[in-house]
């Protein structure tokens, strides 16, 4: 079966511990990809910092040279209204112009459409989806809009992050009780052992690297250096585009 992970993020900006979660994962769950999805805005938090184009763009600088990472801009851009079919002309191809989405994302619909394009691509396969998430970020998993219909289309994979305690009693009772209903061994998922293509939660062990966006950008305001928490393509743009100060 083929495995593609989802990374969701602000990425305002991205950084070596948004990459290392992507690359741990891949490893430990034997992806055959990872796609990184930057949102344009998010529904469960409040709205980045910097504008979607420029964090995509940091995002695009960050995982060029990656041949099993995509970058997915879905959350950001949409065909134009009217304009969605491809044409030719004169030997040339012309794809539908897009627009930026102004409406709030919800990661059910990215994950459905992310779903039915990987199916379509991929036909010949049996195909699941692994949603990659930190653990900050899995305690609040159920603030998400319709957070478990996500289980109908992807499997989660929950990666340790320092300071954050994935205990039960962190968790609200809701939480928790798909917790213990749906916890999968990262050793059964790898070996091909679970045949459902969604519904598992597979905790993993990652880097553990302590940089976060927030403190990244507090560094920024502050006129601190942030070399070296994010690659240096990063780091260029940062400075050259002025961001965050
Ligand atoms: P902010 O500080 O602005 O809240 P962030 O650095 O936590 O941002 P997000 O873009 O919100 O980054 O996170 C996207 C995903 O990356 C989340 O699942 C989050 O848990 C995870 N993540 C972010 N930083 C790390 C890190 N240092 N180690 C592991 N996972 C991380």
């Amino acid at each position: 079966m083929l495995s593609f992970g989802i990374l969701g993020g602000t990425f305002d900006p991205v950084h070596f511990g948004h990459l290392r979660l992507a690359e741990d994962a891949y490893e430990a769950l034997n992806l055959t990809k990872v796609i990184l999805l930057p949102v344009g805005h998010p529904a469960h938090r409040k709205n980045p910092v910097v504008d979607a184009e420029s964090r995509l763009k940091m995002v695009q600088l960050a995982t060029g040279s990656n041949p099993y990472f995509i970058v997915d801009d879905s959350e950001i851009y949409q065909p134009q209204k009217n304009n969605t079919d491809i044409f030719h002309h004169n030997n040339k191809v012309f794809l539908p112009t897009r627009e930026i989405v102004k409406h709030t994302n919800y990661t059910i619909d990215s994950i459905k459409l992310l779903g039915h394009r990987i199916k379509e691509k991929y036909s010949k396969h049996f195909c699941s989806l692994v949603w990659i998430i930190g653990a900050d970020a899995f305690l609040n998993l159920d603030t998400w809009h319709d957070w478990k219909e996500l289980f109908n289309y992807c499997h989660f994979a929950v990666a340790m992050r320092p300071n954050y305690d994935l205990a039960l009693t962190k968790m609200s009772t809701e939480l928790g009780q798909q917790w213990c209903h749906r916890l999968t061994h990262l050793q059964d998922f790898k070996t091909g052992k679970i045949k459902e293509t969604s519904g598992k939660i597979i905790p993993f062990t990652m880097t553990q690297l302590d940089i976060s966006a927030t403190n990244i950008r507090e560094r920024l305001k502050n006129n601190l250096s942030i070399r070296y928490l994010t690659p240096e393509s990063v780091y260029i743009y940062i400075n050259n585009n002025g961001l965050y100060k």
